[in-house]
């Protein structure tokens, strides 16, 4: 079977490693790619945003499902326009997508459905917005709809914050995703990312995992596309899942399925537990970078029927099976990141650091030059240890990256903390 995966992060990275142990795969096909996606795939040189040009290469190569790991070319239909030509695709189409591409739509589907999640409203203009942030008062929670990459979240201790979120976002200050914005109560309580796969209607329960998002130890400094992580997350009992399944995940799967929207691909429900409760932040319709790594790294089957199986509506009797060690990520990235930083230092070391015992270390911005291994970007490297407790996984972890030279690189040193406490190893 010939697979074409979309991507050039760790996450993608992850799904590569894992693809490439599928006895069913004879050819995996990588684009953009980077040097550690290159290991498991030929490298292709297509532009995702191009349907076009993707859907003439599956065809001249016989491809037989594209993965697709990020959100933007979900949003933009790059499924719809996949299955038009007949090409199997895992990932949402553009309507499905909706619940991560715009969180209107997400918000009012849960209202509608009685789905638990923050109290919100919806506005296109800013003076509604005050006045309904005046009456509810701070801390308030302001978001643009669309997609910002991670930048579309204010959590306002103050009305002052909130006002000035309202007129940022309205401004333009996150070009179209911010055409309109939520407002929503602010919820408290620890953070955890679950994930399915669904069929349109078949639910396959596919882990947990913590993510860490502020750039510096004790969760101080800006947000980041996510530091570290790790699965499964102690703290999501078995009792936490089945009423996540049956209050959250399958009411959405059943109310997309009502709307002409089936979704098709991996659900990833950010959930805040709260003292009353599981209730939901937000929907990703693609797995996390960082925690897909760490689920890859304790999956022990194979990843190309599963995802083929979502594709094909025919996920009923399939299985996922963990091992029960935890898995830890430990993200290494470019001295200023999330800031302005340099690219462009050499990376060494790497191939020692892969040894350890249970490591595995994934690329996301790197770029082979010759012989040489250089960082191309805010986050560089993934790297993960599996252990027989979340202690031993990370010692591993951090044993690895201290096995890493490059004297440009940073990382957390805390990964883990709310299981483990912040001793730094
Ligand atoms: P991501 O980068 O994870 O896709 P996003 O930009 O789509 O994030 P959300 O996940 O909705 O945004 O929010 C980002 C973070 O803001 C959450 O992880 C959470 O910590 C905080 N947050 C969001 N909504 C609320 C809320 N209602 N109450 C308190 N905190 C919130």
């Amino acid at each position: 079977m010939n697979v074409l995966l979309i991507g050039s992060g760790g996450r993608e990275h992850s799904l590569a490693w894992k693809l490439a142990q599928s006895p069913r795969l004879t050819k995996l096909y990588a684009a953009p790619g980077n040097p550690g996606i290159a290991e498991h795939a030929e490298i292709v040189a297509l532009d995702p945003a191009d349907h076009e040009a993707v859907i003439r290469f599956c065809l001249s190569n016989t491809v037989d499902l594209v993965v697709i790991g990020p959100e933007v070319p979900l949003v933009a239909g790059l499924v719809d326009d996949l299955e038009a030509a007949r090409i199997p695709a895992f990932g949402p189409r553009k309507g499905a997508a909706q619940l991560e591409g715009s969180k209107a739509y997400t918000k009012e589907l849960c209202a509608t459905y009685g789905i638990p999640t923050a109290r919100h409203r919806s506005f296109v203009e800013p003076a509604g917005a005050k006045h309904y942030i005046r009456s509810v008062g701070a801390p308030i929670v302001v978001k643009a709809d669309g997609l910002a990459a991670g930048k579309g979240v204010v959590v306002a201790m103050t009305l002052a914050e909130a006002e000035a979120a309202v007129d940022m976002m309205f401004e333009g200050g996150l070009g179209e995703a911010g055409e309109q914005i939520v407002v929503e109560e602010f919820m408290t309580g620890e953070e955890v990312s679950y994930f399915c796969l669904v069929d349109g209607d078949h639910v396959l329960p596919f882990g947990s995992a913590q993510d860490h998002k502020r750039v510096f130890d004790g969760d101080e400094g800006p947000n980041t596309g996510g530091m570290g992580a790790y699965s499964p997350a102690p703290i999501f009992t078995a009792e936490l899942e089945k009423r996540v399944l049956d209050e959250i995940v399958r009411p959405t799967v059943k109310a997309m399925q009502a709307l002409g929207n089936p979704f098709r691909g991996v659900l990833y429900a950010g959930l805040m537990l709260t003292p009353q409760g599981p209730k939901l932040v937000e929907y990703n319709t693609r797995f996390g970078d960082p925690e897909c790594q760490v689920l890859m790294r304790r999956f022990r089957g194979d990843l190309l029927e599963l995802l083929l199986a979502t594709a094909r509506g025919a996920l009923n009797g399939h299985r996922a099976e963990f091992s029960p060690e935890p898995a830890m990520i430990v993200v290494m990235a470019t001295r200023g990141y999330p800031g302005d930083y340099v690219k462009g230092s050499e990376i060494k070391g790497l191939e020692a650091a892969g040894r350890g015992e249970g490591v595995e270390i994934f690329h996301a911005g790197t770029r082979a030059d010759g012989e040489r291994l250089l960082a191309s970007g805010g986050r560089v490297l993934g790297v993960t240890a599996c252990g027989r407790d979340l202690q031993d996984a990370r010692d591993k972890a951090y044993t690895a990256v201290d096995a890493v030279e490059w004297s440009d690189g940073f990382c957390r040193r805390d990964i883990g903390w709310r299981v483990l406490g912040s001793s730094r190893p």
